[in-house]
């Protein structure tokens, strides 16, 4: 089985520009609503495949584009509470406790604060 984080690891060392075509054929493969949400014409999470691998496009995304392989632990959170938006501006990395939390605040302000 591959290891993701090596997998990206070696994405981000030998082919950072195909990744970034990628990610730019993703972003524009998506229709944006009155949040500025970018979100994929896709039912579910979206996934990409790419070079023996595979993850969410917004992990793909968020990965190529700060350069930074994340660790099996760490979790991409949405700021917009959206999972089918891949705007990398409305992704952040945390670990999955933050996940629980921001799930409460959620629940309890409508609204991760973090995003106001
Ligand atoms: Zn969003």
């Amino acid at each position: 089985m591959i290891d993701h984080q090596d997998w990206m690891a070696n994405i981000l060392k030998n082919h950072r520009d195909e990744a970034l075509n990628r990610v730019s054929e993703l972003l524009s493969d998506t229709t944006t609503d009155e949040n500025g949400c970018k979100l994929t014409n896709t039912k579910h999470r979206r996934k990409v495949r790419f070079r023996g691998g595979q993850t969410t496009a917004y992990r793909f995304i968020y990965c190529v584009k700060q350069n930074e392989a994340l660790r099996f632990y760490e979790v991409i959170r949405h700021r917009c509470n959206n999972p089918l938006c891949i705007n990398p501006d409305h992704l952040e990395v945390g670990d999955r406790r933050d996940n629980k939390h921001d799930d409460w605040l959620f629940a309890a302000y409508g609204v991760d604060p973090t995003f106001l």
